[in-house]
């Protein structure tokens, strides 16, 4: 019998493989007093080792750069900035020379208070700094200890593994090969970590927050790992191994057979068109979007361009970054929601503030509004980007007022004015993402200010729930496809229809078979999903009927609960045959 662990997903797909522990310890720093002639040479040795760190950060994001993208390559930016910190200098200097211990015993105590202020500010975010902190204190240790650089270790590995640790370091992040390393489970780590956005984009499933039950996982077990749902199988049955087997046959045939069908349209059996887009994450993961048969992007997360930044993103950087991907997309939408940071997403350059309920705070548009010198330079660079004909619209995140919309279209007339386009006719179509209960409650009111609606299921769950959607905890509770939510997405398709907006789905839901299904049985035709869940999903649209969903969807008009209406739905796509096993994503990892 296999133990499951659970953590929470961070990177979709699924890997069966060896353990390979990556506890990345902390060199053993020795408590050494030195004599008051000795404090220049240890000046000096702490002066060497900073510059030898900051060298190899800088090596790590060009390699970076060239092998997975020039923004992935930016995360490195953060740490160099850690280790030019003048605190961290300045800190460790005083305790050489007033305390008399040698450099190591010195930076390691600087580190230390670091650690122990951003632990105390206790916010989320700053747990993503942690990670980069941690690589940076190893790093110059390392140097100062005389040690090989611990980077080093992973890419020596011999047989292809799944890394097991408390956290990704960036600098082992950048350097993973997909090939053999199949995933990652972390007991801590966040989705927005450094490291783990660097795997994504390596296309390596992650696990992360599985907690302190993943220090009982040993070299000589096996797991079974799920970055999408965030299970974690030790020492799967012969069964489970089989049926993961079999998904991974599966999916290579499906992936061949959707290849010779992309660029046909996704239709359900009984010939209702449907328009399936991708969710996006980085611009390089456009081009797989593009290869599965994408309709084009309904949400591109642009907090890439924000995370772990100390200053206010450039209009050029995002410029380059928007046009790559709607040069990847000549015929179709691309879908840029505006900077949705706050909440646990707090770049650099926002002065922190103490929130006891950060998802309930300051937040997304909240923000944007607020800082027109952030949301003006991202207004600018959209406008500028679709240029002659490129199909961009705008999405706004956390909306739950019409003022904030009112106030939105406003500053694109500016931004239009600015850059002497008012009566050129460029207007980029403006859409409400409609993810917080009060923009449910009033679509009619924010309707004369919006062009399309997006249905943002991730945060409504946990709103209308008041569920967070991170505590693994409340896995059971937060539930999708509870009553309350299937009211609020019919009502959603009612108020859309009657006000003649575009409307389609970007949360999880959409990317989770028995989800769309739901989805399409209430009226929705139009779904944006992970990359990884296009083929899964464009599969299983071609293979349901409407008509039969609208029914069964009808017949849960009064289910009790979530539960009921997965089961239900599911049995519904099972007695079709339509639900394979659950698809293994990603790059395949058998
Ligand atoms: C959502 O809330 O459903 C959504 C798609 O946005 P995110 O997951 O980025 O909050
Ligand atoms: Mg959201």
């Amino acid at each position: 019998m296999s133990r499951i662990l659970e953590g929470m997903g961070a990177s979709a797909g699924r890997a069966l493989g060896p353990v390979r522990r990556i506890d990345w310890d902390i060199p053993l720093v020795p408590h050494r007093t030195i004599r008051p002639e000795e404090v220049d040479g240890e000046v000096e040795r702490f002066g060497e080792a900073r510059a030898r760190a900051l060298e190899f950060v800088s090596r790590l994001q060009e390699e970076t750069s060239r092998r997975i993208g020039s923004f992935e390559g930016k995360v490195f930016e953060s740490q160099a900035m850690m280790i030019e910190d003048p605190e961290l200098i300045e800190g460790t200097l005083s305790y050489v020379r007033d305390n008399f211990v040698c450099a190591e015993r010195a930076f390691d105590w600087q580190v230390l208070e670091m650690r122990i202020r951003i632990q105390e500010s206790a916010h989320a975010m700053l747990v993503d700094r942690l990670a980069d902190l941690h690589d940076v204190r190893v790093r110059v240790l390392s140097h100062l200890l005389g040690r090989s650089d611990p980077s080093d270790l992973v890419t020596e590995a011999e047989e292809p593994s799944i890394l097991v640790g408390s956290e990704l370091p960036p600098s082992i992040a950048a350097r993973l090969d997909p090939q053999r390393v199949l995933g990652v489970v972390l007991s801590g780590g966040s989705r927005g970590a450094h490291g783990v956005i660097l795997a994504r984009a390596l296309g390596i499933p992650v696990v992360v927050a599985a907690g302190a039950a993943i220090q009982a996982i040993e070299e000589s077990d096996r797991l079974l790992v799920d970055g999408r749902t965030g299970e974690i199988r030790v020492n799967p049955s012969s069964q489970e191994v089989e049926g993961y087997h079999r998904a991974v046959a599966q999916a290579s045939h499906r992936r061949e057979r959707l290849q010779s069908l992309a660029g046909r349209p996704t239709e359900t059996s009984d010939g209702v068109h449907t328009v399936v887009q991708a969710n996006l994450d980085l611009p390089h993961e456009a081009a797989d979007a593009v290869r599965l048969g994408a309709d084009g992007v309904g949400l591109f997360r642009s907090e890439f361009l924000v995370i772990g930044r100390r200053e206010i993103p450039g209009e050029e950087d995002q410029l380059q970054a928007y046009r790559a991907v709607l040069e990847a997309f000549p015929e179709r939408e691309v879908t840029l929601r505006t900077f949705d940071i706050g909440g646990d997403k707090f770049p650099l350059f926002l002065s922190l503030p103490p929130e006891d309920n950060p998802y309930l705070g300051w937040r997304a548009i909240r923000i944007c509004l607020d800082m027109p010198e952030l949301f003006d330079n991202q207004l600018r660079a959209a406008v500028r980007a679709v240029g002659e004909n490129g199909n961009l619209r705008l999405l706004i995140p956390f909306v739950s007022t019409v003022e904030e919309m009112r106030r939105t279209r406003e500053s694109l007339a500016a931004v239009y004015g600015s850059l002497g386009l008012t009566d050129s006719g460029i207007r980029i179509p403006v859409g409400v993402m409609v993810e917080t209960p009060a923009a449910v409650e009033i679509l009619d009111l924010l309707a004369p200010y919006v062009d399309f609606v997006s249905l943002g299921t991730n945060d409504l769950t946990q709103y209308v729930l008041a569920a967070d959607r991170g505590n693994a905890k409340l896995g059971k509770l937060y539930d999708p496809l509870h009553p309350a939510l299937l009211r609020m997405y019919k009502r959603v398709v009612k108020e859309s229809a009657r006000h003649e907006l575009d409307l389609s789905v970007c949360g999880e839901l959409a990317g989770d078979p028995v989800g769309v299904a739901a989805l399409l049985g209430l009226g929705y035709r139009k779904f944006s999903v992970s990359i990884v869940s296009l083929p899964e999903i464009r599969e299983l649209i071609r293979n349901v009927s409407v008509k039969e969903l609208r029914r069964v969807m009808r017949k849960l008009d009064r289910a009790e609960s979530g539960d009921e209406v997965r089961r239900s739905v599911h049995a519904h796509l099972s007695d079709r045959g339509v639900l394979s096993e659950p698809a293994p994503v990603g790059l395949s990892k058998d």
